[in-house]
């Protein structure tokens, strides 16, 4: 008779034998993305409450395989930040939204675009430059490019300010994405010189759900407040969020009420259509 203990071991090494396998192809596909440029980008407009005008648009990647399958960027994205290859992406990224600029979004003049970095971006003076030459390539002016950043991104303050010190030096807005669902303690968010809050969609999503949790957003939309941040709502799907945040004083947002992201020439294409108007 086996021991209970040898199967229960045997067991574990299976399954992370099976994960580790997993992880070590999913870094060999994502290698291999990169050189096939299997990537890129779609834009989920930026809405200001007040005016309804689309004021800017958030990058999005995605993955479309050779074989047309897609894998969602939550899928993928812990798996490059894992595999030390999130530079790489974020490169990548660079590049894509210097040619949808050019190409797609040179007319719009007061129209930002809003790119996403990881922990890892914050770890070297490389992204300072990837930006200098993002702007320089595009012309893109003061304000109308904006990095986002969560709190695990800056989790390393000093090396994170000296980054962000640099960044918005470009002229580059500077957000913090997902707020409230990090590790924040606020006597860090004082100390980074910040632009925007993100609220993360999980507070947005208890507006007129839950009586209980929907003051924590009111409680955030003050304090973005009191440090001087504008806030982004994100993931808005109903008229009724849309009211709350715009009725507390909220002034940009993002969500599926106003649309989904979608790709950088039917973007431009409703920018132009929304001028004529
Ligand atoms: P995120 O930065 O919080 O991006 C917002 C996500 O919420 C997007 O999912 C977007 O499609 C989704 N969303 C927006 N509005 C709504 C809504 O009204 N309802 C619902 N249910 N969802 C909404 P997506 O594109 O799948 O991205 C997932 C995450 O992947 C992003 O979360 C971001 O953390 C990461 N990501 C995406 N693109 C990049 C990138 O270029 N670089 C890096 N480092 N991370 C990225
Ligand atoms: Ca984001
Ligand atoms: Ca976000
Ligand atoms: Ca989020």
């Amino acid at each position: 008779m086996v021991p209970l203990g040898a199967v229960t071991a045997l067991l574990l090494i299976t399954v992370l034998a099976w994960i580790a396998r997993h992880q070590t192809t999913m870094q060999t596909m994502i290698r291999t993305a990169l050189k096939r440029h299997e990537f890129h980008l779609v834009y989920q407009p930026v809405v200001d409450l007040h005016t309804g005008r689309w004021v800017g648009a958030e990058a999005l990647i995605r993955w479309r395989r050779i074989n047309g399958e897609m894998i969602p960027p939550d899928i993928f994205i812990p798996e490059a930040e894992r595999a030390g290859l999130i530079t790489q992406i974020t490169e990548r990224v660079v590049e894509l939204v210097t040619y949808d600029i050019n190409h797609h979004f040179k007319a719009f003049k007061d129209f930002h675009v809003a790119i996403n970095l990881s922990a890892a971006d914050f770890g070297s003076d490389q992204i300072v430059g990837l930006l200098y030459r993002l702007l320089r390539t595009t012309g893109l002016k003061p304000g109308q490019l904006i990095i986002e950043a969560t709190e695990r991104g800056l989790i390393n303050a000093e090396e994170a300010r000296r980054i962000i010190r640099d960044i918005r030096s470009l002229d580059i807005g500077v957000a913090i994405d997902d707020f409230g669902t990090g590790y924040s303690s606020l006597s860090y968010l004082t100390t980074l010189q910040l632009d925007y809050l993100k609220i993360d969609k999980s507070f947005t999503d208890t507006i007129g759900k839950d009586a209980a949790a929907s003051h924590v957003p009111a409680h955030i939309i003050a304090m973005a407040r009191s440090l001087r941040l504008q806030c982004i709502a994100e993931g808005v799907e109903t008229t009724e969020q849309a009211e709350f945040l715009r009725m507390h004083g909220v002034q940009y947002a993002q969500g599926w009420l106003f649309s989904r992201a979608i790709p950088p020439a039917e973007m431009a294409q409703k920018l132009r259509s929304m001028k004529s108007v």
